[in-house]
C-alpha cells in the first residue's frame, strides 16, 4: 500500500526547490528572437529543467531577458544585432516593460531572475532609443 500522489511527478522545481506543487517541463522553443533555442550553448540551460507554475513563467522571463541583454550588449558594442531597428528596439523595451511588471507581482523571490538587472537594462535602451532618435 503506497500514498503516491499520481499527480505529481517525483522531483522538484529547479528553481525554487519545491516538491508541493505539479511540475511543469519548460520548453525553451524558440527564443524571443524567433530563432530556435540552442540550449547546448549557455552553459546554465545544459540540463534538463523541471518547474512548478510560478518558476516556469519566471523562466520564460528570465530566457527572453538574457536574449535581449545579449542582443543590446552587441548593439553596444556596434555588432550585428537582432535589435538594430527601431522597431525590434522597441518590441526588445515592451517586452522588458512586462517582464519587470510580471517579477513586481511576483515578488516572492525567484532567484532565476533579479528585477534589479531588468530596471537596469531598460534604462541603457532608454538612454540608446533616445540617442537613437537624435542622430537619424
Ligand atoms: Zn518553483
Amino acid at each position: 500500500m503506497t500514498s503516491t500522489e499520481s499527480d505529481l511527478p517525483a522531483g522538484k522545481c529547479d528553481a525554487c526547490g519545491t516538491t508541493q506543487k505539479p511540475l511543469v517541463k519548460v520548453s525553451l522553443g524558440k527564443d524571443f528572437f524567433g530563432r530556435p533555442y540552442d540550449r547546448l550553448s549557455p552553459s546554465s540551460d545544459l540540463s534538463p529543467k523541471w518547474y512548478c507554475e510560478s518558476c516556469s513563467v519566471h523562466k520564460n522571463l528570465q530566457r527572453d531577458f538574457r536574449d535581449i541583454r545579449a542582443e543590446f550588449d552587441k548593439l553596444s558594442k556596434g555588432q550585428a544585432s537582432e535589435i538594430a531597428g527601431t522597431d525590434q528596439l522597441q518590441r526588445a523595451q515592451m517586452r522588458l516593460q512586462e517582464i519587470a511588471a510580471a517579477l513586481d507581482s511576483h515578488a516572492a523571490g525567484s532567484r532565476l531572475i533579479d528585477l534589479t538587472d531588468v530596471n537596469a537594462l531598460i534604462s541603457r535602451m532608454q538612454a540608446q532609443a533616445g540617442s537613437q532618435s537624435v542622430t537619424g
